[in-house]
């Protein structure tokens, strides 16, 4: 597949998990790289119909040299800048944090097409806890269950426009 997608956020939304889910079992690690993209973990991704190359960020036990800030900073800038599509993801019921506003400020500043994912939104409380994620300006936030697999149709819908 051509079609690049990274996934994006501050630690503990729930990347990985959604990555694992579109992913399932042709997790194959094709980057092995030193540095700061040694723990990005890049595989062969499906969404329904659509096929994908997809990206995790943030890892960053093995990660080498400068603040934990700057590590986290540099992966998740060299994974938007190689994106066809940004998924900024933030966790809806923790609600907004000012790592997220960092987050966001990159994919801001990179001008690439942004897909806004308010997870851990599954039951009936999660679409009003998706809310404050208008606040990022990066559109309107999808509210979704990576964990639970809710929301898997909407974020479809939006992906079908880079394919
Ligand atoms: P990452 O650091 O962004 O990669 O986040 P992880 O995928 O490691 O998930 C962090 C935590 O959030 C884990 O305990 C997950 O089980 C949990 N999590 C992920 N997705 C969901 C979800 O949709 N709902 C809930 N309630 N928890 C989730
Ligand atoms: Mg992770």
């Amino acid at each position: 597949p051509k079609t690049l997608i990274a996934i994006v956020g501050r630690p503990n939304v729930g990347k990985s998990t959604l990555f694992n889910r579109l992913v399932g079992k042709r997790l194959a690690l094709v980057d092995d790289l030193p540095g700061v993209t040694r723990d990005r973990r890049e595989a062969h991704g499906r969404l329904g119909d659509l096929e994908f190359r997809l990206v995790d960020t943030a890892g960053l036990e093995n990660a080498a040299g400068g603040s934990l800030e700057a590590r986290m900073r540099a992966q998740t800038e060299a994974a938007i800048a190689a994106a066809d599509v940004v998924l900024f993801m933030m966790d809806a019921r923790a609600g907004l944090t000012a790592d997220d506003e960092r987050f966001a400020d990159l994919v801001r500043r990179s001008e690439r097409p942004v897909v806004l994912l308010a997870n851990k939104a599954e039951g009936k409380a999660g679409a009003d806890a998706a809310y404050e994620a208008y606040r990022l300006g990066l559109g309107d936030p999808l509210p979704i269950s990576a964990e639970h697999g809710e929301g898997l149709g909407d974020l479809y819908d939006a992906l079908v426009p880079f394919f």
